[in-house]
């Protein structure tokens, strides 16, 4: 007899739990959208978007998921025949490249592999080596949600500007943004891209595209873009139809005003990043201590600065990922992530891969739960793994939390 019953938490890396306060928000009748509430609630959640990613520039809002907004932020940097520099470090650069490809830019890609974070050193030899500064953009995914590969944004700035080459530097954050550290301005990113249904905890439906004063510059020449995907209107917007193009996501934005409302004003930013720091810790801690009983388990990413915080993509062989994910979701009410990218589905190993997701709305006992209902499915599907995993997890929240 299956165990699944009670509260379940999906662990995928997006979409990703959403608060009931949230939904609860979101279920209101849809308002006039001429004047009224919407209009200040809408114009205060767009400098609230500037908040969270650390700007004082520019946003526009899709309705759209995260492929939306790539292909938003594409139209409005390049014309057809521009060249982007792109970095992949797992599966969605190579997406995102995909999609610059189609738009009819040339890609000149710089493949890190799948358990590595991108090289600032290389971009910039990249960079060196294009004399004609044909390169419009450099695109780099800041975690990559398949190999939980995080990069070091700031230090892919500094070794863009250390080469005097004027390419944007376009950042995929979408699998960061209200999770993990993200400065903006600080850090001299130009385009930055964001979904609603990750860390910003609200179902699919909205994409945002944050974007810099020479980003501006820059798109005003850029023949790619059409009406509804122009981000200047979007983006300084005076009158509220400016915002979306046509009508605006009523249920979305109430939904929005409130995750934005619980990160900003009552968590707070850095005590966000904190609590995501501490629960990638736990999840690292139990994978560390499973593998020391078994060389089949183990973590994609070896060191730990070059982790994601909002996801863990793990290996467990012999196809132990796959009878976990299983086991998980009908006995535990656990649902993790596929191994994205790892394998071909159709190659046996794509069983060895999974991702656990820790984005959003999560908090110790919700992980700490899923980490023990893993160990559970461990010795109920006689995986061998390694003892102590438990006592690791907790230590490793009790010693994040002790700091504070
Ligand atoms: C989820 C994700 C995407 C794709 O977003 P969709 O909403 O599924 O289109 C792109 N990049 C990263 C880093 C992601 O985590």
């Amino acid at each position: 007899m299956a165990h699944g019953s009670g509260r379940t938490y999906l662990a995928i890396p997006g979409p990703s739990v959403v608060p009931d306060r949230v939904l609860n928000a979101m279920h209101r009748a849809s308002p006039n959208i001429y004047e009224g509430e919407i209009l200040d609630i809408t114009f205060g959640v767009v400098a609230d978007l500037k908040r969270v990613a650390m700007t004082s520039q520019y946003v526009a809002i899709y309705i759209a998921n995260g492929h939306g907004a790539w292909e938003a932020a594409i139209s409005n940097m390049f014309s057809r025949g521009d060249r982007a520099l792109v970095a992949a470090t797992g599966r969605f650069g190579h997406g995102w490249a995909e999609a610059v490809e189609r738009m009819g830019v040339e890609v000149e890609m710089i493949d890190f592999g799948k358990s590595a974070p991108a090289d600032p050193n290389r971009i910039a030899e990249a960079l060196a080596a294009d004399k004609a500064k044909q390169i419009r953009a450099v695109l780099v995914t800041h975690v990559d949600t398949a190999s939980s590969a995080r990069s070091d944004i700031a230090a892919i700035r500094a070794a863009i500007d250390a080469t005097g080459h004027p390419a944007l530097l376009a950042v995929d954050a979408i699998a960061t943004i209200g999770c993990d550290e993200m400065r903006m301005d600080e850090w001299g990113i130009d385009v930055l891209v964001g979904a609603c249904q990750k860390g910003l905890m609200l179902p699919p439906g909205l994409g945002f595209v944050w974007f810099s004063d020479r980003a501006l510059e820059v798109s005003q020449h850029a023949g790619l873009a059409t009406p509804y995907w122009d981000w200047r209107p979007r983006g300084q917007a005076q009158e509220f139809y400016q915002l979306f193009g046509g009508t605006a996501p009523t249920a979305h934005l109430f939904g929005l005003r409130e995750s934005l409302t619980m990160i900003l004003e009552e968590e707070g930013l850095p005590q966000v990043w904190g609590r995501h720091e501490t629960l990638a810790h736990a999840v690292w801690a139990a994978f560390d201590a499973w593998g020391r009983g078994s060389d089949g388990i183990g973590l994609n990413i070896s060191a730990p600065n070059d982790r994601g915080r909002s996801v863990t993509a793990a290996r467990i062989g012999s196809g132990g990922a796959g009878a976990l994910r299983k086991w998980l979701e009908v006995e535990a009410g656990v649902t993790l992530g596929i191994g994205l990218g790892m394998a071909m589905p159709t190659d046996p190993a794509y069983a060895d891969f999974l991702r656990v997701a820790h984005m959003g709305h999560v908090n110790a006992h919700m992980l700490l739960g899923a980490l023990a209902t893993m160990e559970a499915g461990m010795q109920a599907l006689e995986i061998p793994h390694g003892f102590g995993a438990m006592e690791a997890a907790a230590a490793a929240v009790a010693e994040q939390t002790r700091r504070r």
